[in-house]
């Protein structure tokens, strides 16, 4: 049994009206020193430079994400019957958490980093003796289970699809929560819809045949949210720059000339496995520190980075054909810019809607009319069209916007 709170407590939100928590457990992780750090890290890396007022953090998308399986396990009759309580708490815990190990500017951190935010989030919650004591305080195991749902690998395999699989929590949040806070519309679906279709079958979420006008509704606002907001040119010149400017402060911290003004950085630049203690550190407003003290340091590359993010002076971007990138490089060269600080490339390519075989789990699975489960692709015309189609790729080149008015 699992210790309930005196009364349901809510807490306000603009995506869902009201996170209801109604265990102690889930409360204490709420409070907990990790949970409150993402408070601290914004939810769109670069796009808030892009759409002003997308200043959410992951503090508030773990609560939406929270808030959606609480009531994918309460609301749906199927997941209400076919879960324990202790597989209940497990999955409401694990998407309250499941993003509770990502550093700064997420992206960009990463490919710093060396290690995916996962490997953070699992070691949090195994390690940490505030999170994992949370856990085993509720229930011995718990913070395995826990951490199990989140390297996939639970004893029911229906756990880890309500908070990371096709049609899942996170996902459902980020739009609903993305869009909001954008100012956009792309990323709106019926959730309502969705939650009031979803069934069990064997080990498997799927949706009834009449939902699948609400699927096809959410899978084109992925579609639409990733190439308006997440992909936007912008919030992705920011995030190259980002990465320039962690080269040269590693490539400074290699020769011995890394600034002493920003010792929280310097584990992360100096390629250690961080200690949790470490990673604690790194939030959003080091990291902001960090790019207001080094506008003052004496090397004038990691400044005039510095410099850009801060006023968004961002890089303008090209199609990265061969051709713009020797004429780019040679510009940057006579002008005096070194390109491996100033010249970017990135690349990113979305298939709207991955389908995959139906034995091979990952799939979004409509259940017919009939009682037969399809993948939905097979189900919809509109998501069959889409993924013949072939993936949709944008490579692009960043540079200096003064060099492009030399062009
Ligand atoms: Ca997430």
């Amino acid at each position: 049994m699992f210790e309930r709170t005196e009364e349901v407590k809510v807490l306000r939100d603009p995506v869902h009206s009201y996170i209801h928590v109604e265990y102690e457990v889930i409360w204490k992780l709420i409070n907990s020193a990790w949970v409150q750090r993402m408070r601290r890290i914004r939810q769109l890396g670069g796009a808030f430079m892009v759409y002003h007022t997308a200043d959410h953090t992951r503090f508030s998308h773990s609560l939406g994400v929270y808030e959606i399986v609480r009531r994918m396990v309460n609301e749906v009759p199927d997941l209400n019957r076919a879960l324990n309580e202790s597989e209940k708490i497990t999955v409401m815990a694990a998407a309250l958490l499941h993003d509770v190990g990502h550093g700064p500017y997420s992206h960009a951190f990463e490919r710093v980093l060396n290690e995916s935010h996962e490997v953070y989030t699992c070691r949090i919650i195994e390690e940490d003796p505030e999170i994992s004591g949370i856990l085993e305080n509720a229930e011995e195991g718990l913070s395995h289970a826990v951490a199990d749902v989140i390297r996939h690998q639970s004893a029911n395999p229906l756990l880890p699809q309500l908070v990371s699989g096709q049609l899942d929590a996170d996902r459902m949040d980020y739009l609903l929560r993305d869009a909001y806070f954008t100012g956009t519309t792309y990323g709106q679906f019926d959730l309502e819809r969705i939650l009031r279709t979803l069934r069990v079958s064997g080990e498997y979420l799927v949706v009834k045949e009449s939902g699948v006008y609400a699927i096809e509704n959410y899978v084109m606002a992925r579609y639409h949210s990733y190439w308006q907001v997440y992909y936007h040119p912008d919030a992705r010149s920011f995030e190259c720059m980002l990465e320039k400017l962690f080269l040269r402060l590693k490539d400074l911290a290699e020769t011995g000339q890394m600034p002493e003004s920003i010792p929280a950085m310097r584990p992360l630049i100096e390629g250690n496995r961080l200690s949790l203690e470490e990673y604690y550190m790194l939030d959003e407003y080091a990291c902001n520190y960090a790019f207001e003290v080094l506008t003052q340091c004496e090397d004038p590359i990691a400044s005039d980075l510095a410099k850009r993010l801060l006023n968004r002076n961002l890089f303008a971007c090209i199609d990265a054909s061969e051709e713009n990138r020797k004429r780019i490089t040679e510009r940057l060269y006579q002008e005096g810019y070194d390109p491996s600080y100033y010249l970017a490339k990135d690349d990113v390519g979305q298939r709207v809607y991955i389908p995959y075989r139906i034995s091979e789990g990952n799939a979004i699975r409509v259940r017919l009319h009939g009682g037969e489960i399809r993948e939905l692709s097979a189900a919809s015309n509109i998501v069959a069209s889409l993924v013949q189609g072939k993936t949709l790729r944008d490579d692009r080149i960043y540079f200096p916007k003064e060099i492009r008015d030399l062009l």
